[in-house]
């Protein structure tokens, strides 16, 4: 991966396939690509496995009866691609995504530029903020959007976790193996989660569910010390003592730096047609940050796969700029 100012001097190292982002999208891309003999590097925001690799165990991945550890998926993922010939490349942000009037793609990293006849987008998402005061303010001190990461520290506590959507409830759920009760408040009176996860939220005797609310504000002084939530329906406030709140409202797609360059839509996820093709030749997008309506491991596997294919075809076609031509 050249440097932004050996790129100046040194022609560039030029791979067939980048692949942006390595969750498990770009992790099934990148073994699909690399096992048909294309050079491919995969750029790789923090850590391997996106979202997955945050997840305490995974029980909806075909293979595991008895579930996974997204961070274990990530890592045998991250070494089945490497294995194949993958270079992976840790990166802290993708800066920008140009094209040459040739078809080539130069992708601006703080690590520096890659260059690449075909481009496969699959940066993931991350959670959504809520925007409640507070909020930003309590990060590291009691607000969290991994429950994997700092459940530990809630041992004994209290802790309110907002949002009624599968990741609300399951890392919910995770929470009570330390927390001594988890308060879910949820803006509608029935849950967006799987049903075989609403069930166990419900059978589970830490859990509680605040219904029709939306928080307000998070409270405390130097810590988290409570969350003031309305009722929707009656506008009546209330205060619940907990010292840590764990949002899951949704997520965003890290797709900044394709802002008018790709298609994106309102909700800032990248447009593709039926075979991942975004409107720019040689660029594919897979994985959560596409717009489709599923966001699960298994459909983001199989999405890595069909775009490797479809980038497979389109390096042997001849609107692609063949190997080592000039820039
Ligand atoms: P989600 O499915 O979009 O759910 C977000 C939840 O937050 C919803 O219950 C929503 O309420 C609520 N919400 C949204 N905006 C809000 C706001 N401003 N204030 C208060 N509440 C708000 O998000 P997610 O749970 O993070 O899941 C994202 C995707 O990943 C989904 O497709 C999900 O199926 C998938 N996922 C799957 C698994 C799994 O398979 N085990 C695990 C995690 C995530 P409403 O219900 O009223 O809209």
């Amino acid at each position: 991966m050249a440097s932004s100012d050996a790129h100046e001097q040194a022609p560039p190292t030029e791979y067939d396939v980048a692949i942006v982002g390595a969750g498990p999208s770009g992790l099934a891309a990148a073994i699909y690509s690399a096992r048909g003999r294309r050079s491919t590097i995969v750029l790789e925001r923090n850590l391997a496995g996106g979202q997955m690799a945050l997840t305490y165990l995974v029980e909806n991945y075909p293979g595991f009866p008895e579930g996974v550890s997204g961070f274990d998926l990530a890592d045998k993922m991250k070494a089945q691609a490497a294995q194949f010939g993958a270079e992976i490349h840790e990166i802290t942000a993708v800066e920008s995504f140009t094209t040459t009037a040739d078809g080539r793609h130069a992708i601006t990293t703080d690590q520096g530029v890659v260059h690449a006849r075909a481009a496969i987008l699959a940066p993931g998402v991350e959670a959504r903020r809520s925007g409640v005061p507070g909020e930003a303010e309590f990060i590291g001190r009691g607000v969290s959007w991994c429950a994997t990461c700092d459940g530990a520290l809630y041992r004994g506590k209290q802790v309110a976790v907002i949002g009624g959507g599968d990741s609300a409830v399951e890392e919910g759920l995770f929470l009570t193996k330390f927390a001594d009760a988890v308060h879910v408040i949820h803006r509608r009176r029935e849950l967006r989660a799987e049903k075989i996860i609403q069930e166990r939220g419900f059978a589970n005797p830490k859990m509680h569910f605040i219904w029709d609310s939306v928080p307000k504000r998070i409270l405390g002084k130097d810590v988290v010390e409570g969350v003031e939530y309305a009722n929707v329906k009656t506008h009546k406030l209330a205060t619940l003592p907990v010292n840590g709140v764990f949002i899951y409202i949704g997520q965003t797609a890290n797709t900044a730096f394709l802002k008018g360059v790709i298609e994106l839509n309102e909700q800032g996820f990248i447009v593709t047609d039926e075979l991942l093709r975004t409107g720019r030749a040689g660029v594919f997008a897979c994985g959560d940050a596409r717009a489709n309506p599923i966001k699960q491991i298994a459909a983001a596997v199989g999405e890595g796969a069909l775009a490797a294919v479809q980038v497979d075809k389109y390096l042997d076609s001849p609107e692609c700029p063949p190997t080592g031509a000039k820039t």
